[in-house]
């Protein structure tokens, strides 16, 4: 008989004469003990080192080696996952130019691109645009009941994808530009264009799920920063600044505002509470197509051209972050982080320049209206 060393339970130097069962089928080293009575008295804690052998310490351990970029210097705490295989939408749902373009390009757009000129929407089309939106926020919320501590971002967007088909929405973000995914996910320090995929997400983390949806030829966009489990009191805070700074935005809309004024009014309230505003990223026009004019900066002193006036679709969307207003973007040319690795937030909706003010064509259809992480507050 081999020499098995001394029992593991702690305080006994009995010599060691049996090993633990499921260790050995599982493949550990050691775990000796001296008896029966040692092994059953150290179960509780030994038992745990089942649980990491295969479950969650497995997994873990295959996420952490996984690095598609080992030359990338990150700049914050947040790594990248494996992506799935790529969704279909059935040949029955109505698509935009780009979904069969080899490189997404959304020819119909960059037809018109350099335009400053934006387009009055008809009665026609604005009812075009409210059915949209509205889907748009279904699929918002359906995002939102799943979003959870656990939950990869890939099974947010296998959600969201079949919610879109479900409403007859082709998902707008699936291969514009070659995106890969049905919506973006962007979790704590990403400032956008997150690409969702198989890391599940933590207690604590900050996700927005961005979906735009296209039906009967109309793009509906809007977005939310979500809560995943417990939220530090100092990231519920930009979240709620982030979300003030949309609301103020939105009150200055209506007929005869400049689309500049926007910035000025998110830069105030996002610098009195101490954060910075994304500039790479801005607020776009969007109707038959997905990011058109008018281009609407989110920053002070912005020299955003164009009048607001009745008819205009367009989205406001601010990305506040906690520290440098600086982005940069992971080599896969679409996750936008920020350089300092500190968080950011963003909230979006869609919006109709009406003769007395704005319709939040996107807005969420509840008691209250408000943001799903007011209900965690
Ligand atoms: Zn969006
Ligand atoms: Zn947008």
């Amino acid at each position: 008989m081999s020499f098995l060393g001394t029992c593991e339970s702690t305080g006994c130097d009995a010599p060691a004469k049996l090993q633990c069962p499921t260790c050995l089928k599982l493949g550990i080293q050691g775990s000796f003990f001296c008896s029966q009575e040692c092994f059953k008295s150290n179960w509780k804690s030994h038992k745990i080192i089942h649980t990491l052998a295969k479950g969650e310490g497995n997994e873990g351990k295959k996420d952490s080696d996984y690095n598609p970029w080992p030359q990338y210097s990150y700049t914050g705490k947040l790594r990248p996952g494996q992506l799935s295989t790529k969704r279909q939408v059935p040949e029955k749902i109505g698509r935009p130019d780009y979904a069969d373009h080899p490189l997404g390009y959304p020819l119909s757009e960059q037809a018109v691109k350099g335009s400053s000129q934006i387009k009055v929407l008809d009665d026609e089309e604005i009812e075009g645009m409210r059915v949209a939106c509205k889907l748009g926020r279904e699929v918002l919320d359906e995002a939102a009941r799943v979003c959870d501590v656990g939950v990869t971002t890939d099974e947010i967007d296998r959600v969201v994808h079949e919610a879109c088909i479900e409403r007859d929405c082709y998902p707008s973000p699936l291969n514009y530009y070659e995106f890969p995914k049905s919506c973006c996910t962007s979790v704590n320090e990403v400032i956008c264009h997150g690409i969702p995929d198989m890391r599940a997400l933590n207690d604590g983390d900050l996700c927005n799920v961005d979906i735009t949806v296209y039906h009967n030829g109309f793009h509906g966009d809007l977005n939310e920063t979500f809560f995943v489990g417990n939220v530090s009191d100092k990231h519920k805070d930009l979240v709620k600044v982030t979300y003030e700074c949309l609301s103020k935005a939105i009150s200055l809309v209506k007929p005869g505002e400049k689309y500049r004024e926007i910035g000025n009014v998110i830069q105030k309230h996002a610098q009195a509470n101490g954060y910075s505003v994304v500039r790479s990223y801005c607020g776009h026009g969007i109707h038959r197509l997905f990011h058109t004019a008018p281009n609407v900066p989110h920053y002070a002193k912005n020299r955003a051209i164009g009048v607001m006036k009745a008819g205009h679709c367009f989205t406001i969307e601010p990305m506040i972050s906690v520290g440098t207003w600086r982005d940069e973007t992971w080599p896969d040319k679409w996750t936008a982080v920020t350089a300092d690795g500190l968080w950011s937030a963003q909230f979006e909706q869609t919006l109709l320049v009406t003769d007395t003010g704005c319709e939040i064509m996107t807005r969420r259809r509840n008691e209250t209206g408000l943001p799903h992480f007011t209900d965690k507050m």
